[in-house]
């Protein structure tokens, strides 16, 4: 069955046309407007909306079809806040659908969308955090529901005829005249305007107003550098426009020791020689705060460029925030300036080259000890060391190539 709701309120049948509409608004909005007749705001309101709706073609259209539902899933209503409007006046009258699914959006036109950076730490994409983002946006002036002025008082605007374009003729020469086309400067290209008296005293006729709003943008375990993280309908508010969105794109500031690449830690670790030759212990601060005590054992030689992986010590997966990466660790052997003639044992090379003195071990329950295993290179791992030098090797040979050629002629 169809809706005629908006029809109803203002009187007329649904074959009404355009200059009745215009009409019986006219007469409703004298009797019910609040300036006169405080009390009837609501009915004030509803009468408004339903003239807006029907004034509107499309909006009309859209309504005869699809009834309130697709006026509210176009993001209709233009001369509202939106939803909590509609259900503010409608309430208990309409059943309204979630979001989504009604195909008239695109033949709205719709306004651009707002792209805001977000600095975030590598520590908050670990951890997630809840970021409150203030917005300055313009919004449908609530006084006059983005009318600009009082009911009635909109006028096509006598410069231009309501076209909105100014055409002026410059005379070249005998007989020759150059027609110039320009924005209208007194309605703004708008075709309609408001005289100074009727203006809204909120919005001075503009029919928006600034607004401060805040967004809270939260940032998920596992999210990623340059992640977006769109809020629809968030734009800027202009009447007759559904509003685009507001964007935000994360920007992950450098981490003094973490790189990261997929879901995967890197770091590199500098030992002396004879931690590589004898063992040793070391202390990464984890992005959660926990300690992670990275031991290996002595004998076992870690040689400059090494890589070595602590599994499950990456970043949190996005939106499987237990499973997680791996921590990849790449040694920078320090070797020592004096050489070394002799082979002297182990034990004997420590005394020659000195031990640096143990680093003391945190102990309690945020203490973790972790395995160091062989690293084997995982499609998010991103490059590790040997892929690296696979590289090189191509380049070299790519070097060579013309030069053997030379060779042969
Ligand atoms: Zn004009
Ligand atoms: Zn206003």
């Amino acid at each position: 069955m169809a809706d005629t709701k908006l029809y109803e309120l203002l009187g007329v049948g649904r074959n009404a046309s355009d200059a009745e509409i215009k009409k019986a608004y006219r007469k409703l909005a004298k009797e019910f407007h609040p300036d006169k007749n405080p009390a009837a705001g609501e009915q004030f309101k509803e009468i408004s909306f339903a003239y807006e709706v029907l004034s509107n073609p499309e909006k009309r259209q859209i309504y005869d079809r699809y009834g309130m539902d697709g006026l509210k899933d176009g993001g209709g209503g233009g001369g509202f806040g939106g939803a909590s409007m509609f259900e503010d006046m409608f309430g208990g009258f309409f059943n309204f659908p979630g979001m989504g699914g009604f195909g008239g959006r695109s033949q709205r036109r719709r306004g651009q969308d707002t792209v805001h950076p977000l600095k975030v730490t590598l520590e908050d994409l670990y951890n997630g955090k809840t970021s409150k983002l203030q917005l300055s946006k313009t919004v449908i002036c609530k006084k006059c529901h983005g009318a600009g002025g009082r009911a009635g008082a909109t006028m096509r605007c006598r410069t231009c005829s309501g076209r909105g374009i100014k055409v002026t003729l410059r005379q070249l020469g005998p007989g020759m005249v150059q027609q110039m086309q320009s924005i209208c400067p007194d309605c703004h290209g708008e075709g309609e305007c408001i005289s100074d008296k009727d203006k809204c005293k909120e919005c001075h006729g503009k029919k928006v107003v600034n607004e401060t709003k805040i967004l809270e943008v939260h940032v998920d375990k596992g999210m990623k550098n340059e992640q977006r993280i769109p809020f629809r309908g968030e734009g800027d508010q202009v009447p007759d426009v559904e509003p685009g969105d507001v964007i935000i794109i994360l920007q992950q500031k450098p981490h003094e020791v973490f790189t990261r690449t997929g879901n995967d830690l890197f770091l590199t670790k500098t030992i002396g020689l004879t931690e590589a030759l004898c063992g040793f212990s070391f202390v990464v601060r984890q992005l959660d705060g926990r300690d992670l005590v990275v031991s290996h054992p002595p004998g076992e030689v870690i040689s400059p460029g090494m890589v070595k992986v602590v599994s499950g010590e990456g970043m949190p997966k996005y939106r499987n925030p237990f499973d997680k990466g791996n921590l990849v660790i790449k040694f920078d052997v320090k070797f020592p300036e004096n050489n070394f003639t002799k082979e002297p044992k182990l034990k004997e090379l420590e005394d020659i080259l000195g031990r640096p003195p143990v680093e003391e071990m945190p102990e309690g329950e945020h203490v973790e000890e972790v395995n160091l295993v062989e690293y084997e290179e995982t499609r998010d791992s991103g490059r590790g060391a040997r892929g690296e030098a696979y590289d090189e090797d191509d380049e070299d040979m790519e070097g060579h190539g013309p030069r053997v050629q030379c060779a042969h002629q």
